[in-house]
């Protein structure tokens, strides 16, 4: 136990802490047992204390490798403000002159310099290299380990030279840090950093102050946004939008309807940018109208809301950027509209890029879709994204749970897709599992003559949304998982396969069956009748959607389409 102590000991003499925050202590003694180590903890967990504690208590000097020299210099500030010692830690970037560099060398020989700070391009230079060979190194850690896999939000293909470069410097520990990975892009960093029996430490993602809802995105959503807005009363919130165009206007839509917003993306100039930025941090702004480039290192503890105009390109964007909302603990609003025509838009951007990178944009589209579509409650899914099992059965925080939908038995259902994927052996994604059990003929099934076996067809009776869902609920409960190598591909789970042998109650949520383009017509119509001829503010939500129920009820029943 002497070694426990010293622990809390030194966390006290370095950083002033008295305890560890989540799995800190646990992280640090691995790294500092030799193990490599993989670390997934979401932003201001405290995941540098994980390499920076074990740095100063190691022999040697400790390499980090950082994305960004911005960050790079204000961790290198922070070191400095916590030790006393000079030159403890530094950083080797392009932003150095010769003597600067000349001065960083000389505290890594003397031994004084414990954390050495690089961006894997400066890493790559053969005159590092050269100089790095010839030093003890105690670690290497790789921050934002995301940036290696193509999966992750932030792929840098420098980060998959980093293995090579720390074989030829010379092997040591590796410990790989990330507040982002879903399974495929963790295994994906594993391997690349040839660390696959590394030590795992997973922190929850679960953010339970969040609140999440999806909205259907009609043609009144400007005059939803602003009126939603408004509601708020003066509160800081965040609006995303894809398109820098769109961004520009909206803003101006905002400020010409009394509400004190500011643009930001990266087509703007500098200046104006962080000024926007300051204006919001110092609250003479309320909102910022942004694209996916406003956010990093913003850390505003008093965001109350995170609106996306636009349906974000993956899920794990998704996170991040909602995830700026409520950090002081507080409440944070997290609304997403979505309509299947920004999807189809979405999925047109990708068609000028490499196949590959279509490929993965597509499969990364398809979860966002499955996000906004899906009944069951939006916490289940998002951390399920992230690898993460939430089992309440209602977190009482999102749309889905404070409004359920009606839960219907689907064991059968379950059984027959199970029952297909395994006559198909396991190699298919649910769009070719779908078109299997619908009976389609596609060109693909006819050229596996899949058509012949007596299980094709075997789900035409049900439609297929419904098969959609039985297949996202089934990943959701582990009867299914997604191949991590061949993403996508459908395999059976242990648990699965028990379920076969011995099928069990399996519920899957009863989604929307009208046709929803009938009732967007409609909606839009209605709008302006309710609101008194289109001049008193979008009609009373609830009314509507009763009206809307009425409708369909009664059009079921007359078996006419809804008028
Ligand atoms: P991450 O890299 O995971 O986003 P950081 O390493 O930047 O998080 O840490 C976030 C904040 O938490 C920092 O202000 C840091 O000083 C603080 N912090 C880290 N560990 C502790 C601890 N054990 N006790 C108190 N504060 C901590
Ligand atoms: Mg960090
Ligand atoms: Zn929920």
């Amino acid at each position: 136990m002497e070694k426990q102590k010293t622990l809390y000991e030194e966390l006290k003499k370095y950083f002033g802490f008295d305890t560890f925050k989540g799995n800190q202590k646990a992280i640090i003694e691995s790294v500092l047992s030799g193990k490599d180590t993989f670390v997934l903890m979401p932003t201001g967990g405290g995941k540098s204390l994980c390499y920076q504690l074990p740095a100063l208590l190691s022999k040697g000097t400790a390499i980090i490798i950082s994305p960004l020299i911005a960050l790079m210099k204000n961790q290198v500030d922070a070191m400095r403000n916590f030790s006393e010692e000079d030159g403890v830690a530094h950083f080797l970037n392009s932003s150095l002159n010769k003597q600067e560099i000349e001065k960083v060398k000389q505290d890594i020989v003397s031994g004084k310099t414990k954390l050495l700070y690089v961006a894997p391009e400066s890493l790559t230079k053969m005159e590092n290299i050269d100089f790095l060979q010839n030093v003890p190194i105690s670690f290497y850690a790789v921050d934002e380990a995301h940036c290696i896999s193509e999966w992750g939000h932030d792929f840098r293909p420098e980060y998959r030279r980093i293995k090579p470069i720390i074989n030829e410097i010379g092997p040591r520990p590796v410990v790989a840090l990330t507040a982002t990975a879903t399974p495929k892009v963790q295994h994906d960093i594993q391997k690349t950093l040839g660390m696959l029996d590394a030590a795992v430490f997973k922190s929850s993602f679960n953010r339970s102050n969040l609140y999440y809802e999806v909205r259907k995105k009609t043609d009144k959503v400007d005059k939803e946004i602003i009126k939603y807005i408004l509601s708020q009363g003066i509160k800081s919130g965040i609006v995303y939008c894809l398109s820098r165009k769109k961004v520009d206007d909206f803003a101006q839509i905002l400020q010409a309807n009394d509400i004190r917003a500011l643009p930001y993306h990266a087509g703007m100039d500098a200046a104006t940018r962080s000024a926007n930025q300051d204006a919001f941090l110092m609250e003479q702004a309320d909102v910022i109208v942004a694209t996916i480039a406003f956010g990093m290192g913003i850390d505003k503890p008093d965001v109350r809301y995170v609106i996306h105009y636009d349906i974000p390109k993956s899920l794990e964007g998704y996170y991040q950027e909602t995830g700026r909302s409520g950090r002081d603990g507080g409440e944070g609003k997290c609304i997403a509209f979505y309509s299947s025509k920004d999807l189809q838009k979405l999925e047109r951007f990708m068609q000028g890029k490499p196949v590959s990178e279509q490929e993965i944009g597509k499969q990364l589209l398809l979860e966002t879709a499955a996000y906004a579509e899906t009944s069951v409650c939006r916490r289940k899914m998002l951390l399920h994204y992230f690898g993460e099992d939430y089992n309440e059965p209602n977190c009482g925080n999102c749309d889905n749970c404070l409004n359920p939908k009606i839960k219907v038995e689907a064991k059968e259902l379950l059984v027959t897709v199970l029952e297909a994927i395994s006559v198909l052996k396991e190699k298919h994604k649910a769009d070719y599992l779908i078109n299997f059990l619908l009976g389609k003929e596609t060109s693909e099934i006819e050229t596996f003559e899949h058509n012949e076996l007596e299980e094709f067809g075997s789900g035409s009776d049900e439609e297929e949304s419904t098969w959609e869902t039985v297949i996202r609920q089934a990943l959701l409960d582990n009867y299914l998982k997604k191949d991590i190598e061949n993403y996508g591909i459908l395999k059976i789970t242990k648990k699965g396969k028990e379920f076969l042998k011995k099928p069990v109650s399996f519920k899957i949520t009863k989604e929307e069956d009208e046709d929803d383009a009938d009732i967007e017509e409609l909606e839009s119509e209605e709008g302006v009748i309710a609101s008194g001829g289109g001049n008193s503010g979008a009609a009373d939500p609830a009314l509507f959607s009763m009206m809307k129920d009425l409708r369909k009820k009664i059009s079921k029943k007359l078996n006419v389409p809804p008028y």
